[in-house]
C-alpha cells in the first residue's frame, strides 16, 4: 500500500483523564441508579476475598484448637466459621451474577447514549463538512467503537476499583506477616503492566491507521456481493479483478496485523514467566516461616492464599488498567469526532428585509475542498420571486453545485448570495430550507412505504390527516397512478431489501422523489435538478405544467431544452460561469451554444418521429 494513511495521535495523559471523566459523566447522566447499584456490588465483591481467606484461617486454627482441647464449644465454633465461609463464598457467587447482569443493562444503555451523541453531532454538521472524506473516516471510527469501547472502559473502571480494594485488604493482612510480602505482589505484576501498555498504544496506532484500507476493503466486498453492482459485475466479468484487489489488500493488512500480534504474544509469555517466578519465591518464604514455627498452619494457608489470589488480582488489575488504556484510546475516536467543527455558524433570520427580491448572487465562487478548480467561478445572477429560470450546461458545468448554493446547503467561498435582501448565511437554516422544495440529484430512495417516501421530511407523524395532501403530491409528481395499481397502495413497502418489498425502476423512484418535493406546498421556490431524466417526454411535459405554479419561483435544470421554452429566462453554464442568458427565443436567435444544442436536439426528435 503506497497510499498515505492518516496517523491518529493517541491522546496525552491529561487529555485521556479528561475524556474518561466525560465518559463517567455520560454514564452518570444516562443511568444514575444503575451506576450506584454496580458501585455497591463492586465494593462488596472487593471486600469478600480477604474475608473468605481470613475465615479459612480461623477454620484451620479452630480445627487445630478443637483437636487439642476436644471441647464441644471449640468444635461448634469451627462449624460456625465453616457456615460463615460458605455464606461469604455463596454471596460472592450471587453478587458476581448480579453484577454481570447489571453491567449488561448498562452496556445497552450506554451504547444507545453514545450513539445518540454521535447522531446529534452528525445531524448538526453542514453538507460540506459531512462530505469531507476525513470527517467520514472519523465518523466511521467513532461509530465502530461507539457501543463497545466506552462501556468496556467504564466496566474496567469498576473492575479496577474492585481489584484495588481487594489488593488493599490483602496488603493490610500481608503486612502483618511482613511488609515485604506486599512488595512481592506489587513488583510481580509490574512487568506485565509495562508490556501491555506499550503494545496497547502500538495496536491503537496500527488499527486506526488502517481505517482507509478497511473502508476500501468494505467497498470491494460490496462490489462482489451487492445486487446493485451485480449487473455490471456479471456482464463485464469484473469479479475476478475485484477479487484480486481484495486479496492483495487483505494480505498486506493481515500480514502486518499478524506480526504485531506475534510480537505481543511472545512478549506476554516472557513477562508472565518473570512475574510468576517472583510469586513462587514469595510462597516459598511463607511455607519456610511455618516450618520454622514462626506462624500457625492457619496463617500459612491464609498468607499463601492471599499471595496466590493477590498474584491473580494484581495480574487482573494491571491487565484491566492497560486494557482500559486501550479502550480509552479507541473511545477517544468519539471525542475526536465531537471536537470537529460542524460548519459555518448560521444566523437566525426568519425573513429578509426585501420580500420578493428573491435570490441574488454576486461574484459567487465556490470550490469543493478536494479540488483546485472552482465549481462555481464568479457567478452573478438575480432570480426575482416568481421567475421561471431554466439552467442548462454540459455535465460538470456546475448546475448541481449552483442548486446546492441556492438552497443554502453550501455557502459561497467568495462573493455573496442573498435571499430577500439578507445574506443566506444570516438566515436560520430551518427558515431558509423551508423556502425551497427541491428534487436533488441523486435523490433519496427510502426503504420505507410509498406513502412514507412521499411524506418523509414533511410530517410523518400526522400521516392520517395528510392523506389528501399525500395523494395531491403523488398526483402532481406523476406517481399516483402507479401507486394506485399496487395492491397495498400507499402502504406498499419499497425496496427488495425487505422480503415483502417491491423494487422500482429508476423512473418510478424519480416519480416518488418528485412527489416528495411537491409535498412541500408552502415552499415558494421549486427547484428541480434533472427532474425528468428518467421520464418519457409526455410525462415530462405534464409534470412541468402542474409543478410550475404561477405564484412560485421555479428553477429547472434540464437537458431537454424543449422543456425550457416556457421559462422566463435561461442561463447556460460552462465551467462554473454563465456564458449565455436570455429567453428561449433570444438564445436561439443569438445563435450561440444554446442554439446549437437546441438544433441538435431538435434534429434528434425530428428523426425519431
Ligand atoms: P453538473 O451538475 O453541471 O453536472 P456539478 O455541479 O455536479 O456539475 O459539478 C461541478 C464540478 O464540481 C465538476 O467538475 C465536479 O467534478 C465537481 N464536483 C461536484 N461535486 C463534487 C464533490 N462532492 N467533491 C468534489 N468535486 C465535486
Amino acid at each position: 500500500m503506497t497510499e498515505p494513511v492518516t496517523q491518529a495521535d493517541a491522546p496525552g495523559l491529561r487529555e485521556a483523564v479528561r475524556q474518561a471523566g466525560a465518559l463517567i459523566a455520560l454514564v452518570w447522566r444516562t443511568a444514575p441508579a444503575l451506576s450506584c447499584a454496580i458501585a455497591a456490588a463492586t465494593v462488596l465483591l472487593a471486600l469478600a476475598p480477604a474475608l473468605a481467606a481470613y475465615l479459612a484461617k480461623l477454620i484451620v486454627d479452630g480445627v487445630l484448637a478443637a483437636l487439642e482441647t476436644g471441647t464441644p464449644e471449640d468444635r461448634r465454633q469451627v462449624m460456625i466459621w465453616v457456615a460463615a465461609e460458605a455464606g461469604v463464598l455463596g454471596g460472592m457467587l450471587a453478587l458476581r451474577r448480579m453484577l454481570a447482569f447489571l453491567k449488561r443493562v448498562l452496556h445497552a444503555e450506554l451504547g444507545q447514549a453514545v450513539s445518540r451523541v454521535i447522531f446529534d453531532k452528525t445531524l448538526s454538521m453542514d453538507l460540506c463538512t459531512i462530505e469531507d472524506a476525513t470527517v467520514q473516516e472519523k465518523i466511521i471510527l467513532a461509530r465502530k467503537h461507539a457501543a463497545a469501547r466506552p462501556f468496556a472502559l467504564i466496566s474496567r473502571l469498576f473492575d479496577t476499583a474492585q481489584f484495588t480494594i481487594t489488593i488493599a485488604t490483602f496488603s493490610a493482612v500481608l503486612w502483618s506477616f511482613h511488609p515485604l510480602a506486599v512488595f512481592v505482589i506489587v513488583i510481580g505484576g509490574l512487568p506485565l503492566f509495562i508490556g501491555e501498555l506499550r503494545f496497547s498504544s502500538e495496536a491503537f496506532r496500527f488499527y486506526t491507521a488502517q481505517t482507509a484500507e478497511m473502508r476500501r476493503r468494505t467497498y470491494l466486498e460490496g462490489l462482489m456481493t451487492s445486487d446493485g453492482a451485480a449487473t455490471e459485475r456479471l456482464h463485464a466479468r469484473s469479479g475476478d479483478a475485484v477479487l484480486n484487489r481484495y486479496r492483495a489488500l487483505f494480505q498486506s493488512m493481515f500480514g502486518a496485523d499478524r506480526r504485531l500480534q506475534g510480537r505481543r504474544a511472545w512478549a506476554g509469555v516472557a513477562l508472565i514467566a518473570a512475574s510468576s517466578l517472583i510469586f513462587v519465591l514469595g510462597k516459598g518464604w511463607v511455607v519456610w516461616e511455618t516450618v520454622l514455627g514462626a506462624i500457625t498452619l492457619g496463617q500459612m494457608i491464609m498468607y499463601a492464599a492471599l499471595l496466590k489470589q493477590g498474584q491473580n488480582t494484581m495480574t487482573s488489575l494491571l491487565a484491566t488498567a492497560s486494557g482500559g488504556y486501550e479502550d480509552l484510546l479507541y473511545a477517544s475516536n468519539l471525542f475526536t469526532l465531537l471536537a470537529l467543527p460542524e460548519g459555518v455558524r448560521r444566523g437566525a433570520l426568519e425573513a429578509g428585509p426585501k420580500p420578493g427580491d428573491g435570490y441574488r448572487l454576486s461574484a459567487v465562487r465556490f470550490s469543493y475542498p478536494s479540488t483546485q478548480r472552482p465549481a462555481i467561478d464568479g457567478l452573478n445572477l438575480h432570480i426575482p420571486a416568481g421567475q421561471r429560470l431554466g439552467v442548462v450546461g454540459a455535465n460538470g458545468s456546475g448546475k448541481t453545485t449552483l442548486i446546492k448554493l441556492l438552497t443554502g446547503l453550501y455557502l459561497p467561498d467568495e462573493g455573496e448570495i442573498t435571499l430577500d435582501g439578507a445574506p443566506i448565511a444570516d438566515w436560520a437554516p430551518e427558515a431558509l430550507f423551508a423556502r425551497t422544495a427541491a428534487l436533488f440529484q441523486p435523490f433519496g430512495r427510502y426503504n420505507l412505504t410509498a406513502g412514507e417516501n412521499i411524506a418523509i421530511g414533511s410530517d410523518l407523524e400526522s400521516r392520517d390527516t395528510q392523506e389528501d395532501a399525500l395523494w395531491a403530491a403523488a398526483e402532481a409528481g406523476l406517481a399516483a397512478q402507479m401507486i394506485r395499481e399496487w395492491p397495498d397502495g400507499m402502504d406498499t413497502r419499497l425496496s427488495r431489501q425487505f422480503l415483502d418489498g417491491r423494487e422500482l425502476s429508476g423512473g418510478q423512484w424519480q416519480r416518488l422523489a418528485l412527489s416528495r418535493a411537491l409535498m412541500r406546498t408552502q415552499a415558494d421556490t421549486l427547484i428541480l435538478d434533472e427532474p425528468t431524466s428518467a421520464l418519457d417526454p409526455e410525462a415530462e411535459a405534464e409534470l412541468l405544467q402542474t409543478a410550475a405554479r404561477p405564484d412560485r419561483t421555479t428553477i429547472l435544470v434540464s437537458h431537454r431544452l424543449s422543456n425550457l421554452r416556457a421559462a422566463d429566462r435561461i442561463i447556460v453554464l460552462e465551467r462554473g460561469r454563465i456564458i449565455e442568458a436570455g429567453s428561449h427565443g433570444e438564445l436561439v436567435a443569438e445563435g450561440g451554444v444554446y442554439a446549437a444544442m437546441f438544433d441538435t436536439q431538435g434534429a434528434f426528435y425530428r428523426d425519431e418521429n
